[in-house]
């Protein structure tokens, strides 16, 4: 982005009446671009918003329809969809909902919302074929790849409408030049500008930014120039649904033109288009924009042509436009010129052969013999071999062995030349690793049939390959968001730190080494005195913010070998492995002592302390199983609670009147 324009867009957005995301999606979107982020932590806070919830969770099942299992959990979304689009997703929904109306009175919102939702699912449809762009990314592309349109109603409300009327419909390039002047900025700019500030790819923001210019990339293949063809495409679908009757002729004419540049068989066209228009209907009851019926596409095209044929009897035909389809190559891994190395002793057919496939437009190496053959193939990596059957040093057959026991000969294509065709023979060529043969004297057309034939296996390799590259790459980002996922598993949201189910299996590892092994393990169970009234005092936010200060407190106090975790609300649980009851009442009265000194004034809201009632638990010979410990420990809070709260009880008699005495020795030195 230029920094005029930059400069603009911070002085529209100075004025907080750009559309934007609510607070909810903004952190989303926050998460969802920062690499720590766990798909755990995204899956929670989407859940603050249940509508977006509910949606996300629609769109990831729809957007795999049929093909899989359903997705029932907001994590498995996550992990299902991508965190990044998740990320878009939230902005788009989000902005959706807070700017379904305004008041300019020449920007139609229904009909805007209406046709960004059919250029976001018009735009996904078509990044499949095309590979312009992941197919989720291209719903988010879509769906927000008119919003500077939005953005200049919003802040200029009556002067736009102004603009909006003089325009009067009129070409995409006047509303811009008199956007520009009225505004010095355009909905183009602005849209680029929009989705830089909410950090979304830089793709994106360039295809936005190049609306209206997709007839001068001309063979430009970069990704933004793909996505904008993707874009403009999808524009000229949504301007047929959204048109009348009897406007639909030359839009669906336009459309078919610009499918035919993305260099798409028209032949798909309907229905892809039926397949938009399906879930246009049905998203846009989810997301209550208006939508409406459209005739069944393929009646359209069939109508429309017929229209154009009638016509063109009537008048003279027009120049054809005779330019060779490309569509071949559309999506094509296949290569279009080979090396091709020929091994033939017989020095007049190997000049005969080198022409013919020089004629086609492939590059040759010849070699004399299969000895010199392997040793050129294995040099120069050529893609298809074409042998001789007998030649000196190395003949056709110990050549294609030979380079199939090599990790390139393995994938290459060979052909092996014979001038008796016996079928024995043949079978022995197969045998010996050749994809092809050919039958001498060599004729111009079999020969360029079996080449057409390898450039197909060749294309067919490499998209394997390539199906085989993204899937390893799939695999190691799920891998990832995994790990991730079991992470968030164990870890409390709100303090960070592990959480019960995390406690149990360590209370659990720690007693079968206890059992097996002897030893000490204490407990210590910790509640945050009157904590409710913390809430209905001073709000839950509040709350939440005295839990984090607790855990942070206890996680500064506790041991190396502690295992402190969040047991669940306002109570906290720490293991103390190799300490007896003493002990951990030693470490149970540091925490209550550092709580009370560390939240003394730590709040804005109110100035007195938090304070903490624990109770203390150890493992005793006989005991029956793990759980026993933790109920010795919550009878021992309860007996603190009743005593008064802000102090250590433990289990057993005995040790409590210890722990008194240890409380006075701290008391006083803290004192
Ligand atoms: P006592 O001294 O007897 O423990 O009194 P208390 O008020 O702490 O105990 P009570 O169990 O009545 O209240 C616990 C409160 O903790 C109730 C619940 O709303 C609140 N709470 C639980 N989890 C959270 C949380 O994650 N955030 C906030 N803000 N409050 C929570
Ligand atoms: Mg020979
Ligand atoms: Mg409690
Ligand atoms: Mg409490």
């Amino acid at each position: 982005m230029n920094s005029a324009v930059a400069k603009r867009f911070d002085e529209l957005k100075a004025t907080g009446l750009l559309p934007s995301p609510t607070g909810v999606a903004m952190e989303i979107l926050r998460l969802t671009q920062c690499d720590k982020s766990t798909a755990g932590q995204i899956a929670q806070t989407i859940q603050a918003d249940p509508t977006l919830a509910g949606r996300t969770l629609k769109y990831a099942n729809s957007s795999h329809a049929g093909a899989r299992r359903p997705v029932a959990a907001i994590s498995e979304a996550v992990v299902r969809l991508g965190m990044r689009t998740v990320g878009t997703l939230a902005l788009g929904f989000s902005v959706l909902s807070s700017s379904r109306k305004g008041c300019c009175s020449e920007f139609d919102y229904d009909r805007f919302w209406s046709k960004s939702l059919l250029l976001g699912i018009g735009s996904k449809a078509l990044c499949r074929p095309t590979r312009a762009a992941p197919e989720e990314e291209g719903f988010a592309c879509g769906l927000l790849s008119q919003i500077g349109r939005l953005a200049l109603a919003s802040v200029y409300p009556e002067q736009y409408a102004e603009v909006l009327s003089s325009w009067n419909h009129g070409t995409e390039q006047e509303l811009a030049r008199q956007e520009q002047q009225a505004f010095g900025t355009d909905h183009n700019e602005l849209t680029g500008a929009m989705l830089a500030d909410w950090g979304l790819p830089e793709s994106f923001q360039k295809a936005v930014m190049l609306e209206g210019d997709w007839a001068n990339t001309g063979e430009d293949q970069s990704r933004e120039a793909k996505l904008c063809g993707v874009l403009e495409v999808a524009d000229r679908l949504a301007e047929v649904c959204l048109a009348e009757d009897d406007q639909r002729d030359e839009l669906l004419r336009q459309l078919i033109e610009g499918y035919e540049r993305l260099r798409m068989d028209p032949a798909d066209l309907a229905g892809i288009c039926g397949e938009v228009i399906e879930q246009w209907q049905s998203w846009g009851e989810i997301l209550s924009v208006s939508t409406r019926e459209v005739p069944d596409f393929g009646e359209m095209l069939e109508g429309s042509k017929r229209r154009q044929e009638e016509e063109s009897q009537s008048s003279p035909p027009a120049e054809s436009d005779d330019r060779p389809s490309e569509s071949d190559e559309a999506v094509s891994f296949e290569p279009k010129s080979l090396d091709i190395l020929v091994a033939e002793d017989d020095s007049l057919q190997q000049k005969l052969i080198s022409k013919l496939i020089a004629d086609a437009g492939h590059r040759v190496i010849t070699a004399s013999d299969g000895r010199e053959g392997l040793r050129l193939a294995l040099e120069t990596n050529p893609d298809v071999v074409i042998t001789d059957w007998m030649m000196p040093e190395m003949d056709g057959f110990e050549l294609c062995r030979a380079l199939r026991q090599t990790k390139f000969g393995r994938q290459l294509y060979l052909i092996i030349m014979t001038s008796d065709a016996e079928e024995e023979r043949l079978v022995d060529a197969f045998e010996a690793g050749a994809d092809d043969y050919l039958v001498k004297p060599l004729r111009p057309r079999p020969l360029q049939a079996r080449i057409r034939a390898a450039i197909r296996m060749i294309g067919l390799q490499r998209e394997v390959e390539q199906e085989r590259e993204q899937i390893r790459k799939m695999t190691a980002e799920l891998a990832v968001a995994n790990r991730k996922l079991e992470e968030a598993a164990f870890t409390d949201a709100l303090t960070s730190l592990p959480n019960r189910r995390f406690f149990i299996q360590r209370l659990k590892q720690e007693w079968a080494r206890l059992t097996r092994n002897g030893g000490e393990l204490s407990c210590i169970l910790l509640d945050i005195d009157r904590f409710k009234s913390v809430n209905d005092t001073y709000g839950h936010d509040v709350g939440d913010e005295v839990l984090k200060k607790v855990a942070t407190t206890l996680g500064a106090e506790a041991r190396e070998s502690d295992v402190l975790c969040r047991h669940g609300g306002e109570e906290f649980i720490v293991l103390c492995p190799d300490s007896d009851l003493a002990g951990a009442a030693r470490g149970a009265e540091r925490l209550r002592a550092s709580v009370e000194r560390e939240t003394s004034g730590a709040f804005k809201q109110f100035d007195n302390s938090i304070t903490v009632s624990l109770g203390v638990s150890t493992y005793r010979a006989g005991m029956q199983d793990e759980d026993q410990l933790i109920k010795l420990a919550d009878d021992a809070l309860y007996r603190a609670k009743q005593s008064g709260r802000n102090q250590v009880c433990c289990d057993g008699e005995q040790p409590a009147e210890m722990v008194s005495k240890i409380q006075d020795t701290l008391k006083s030195l803290f004192s």
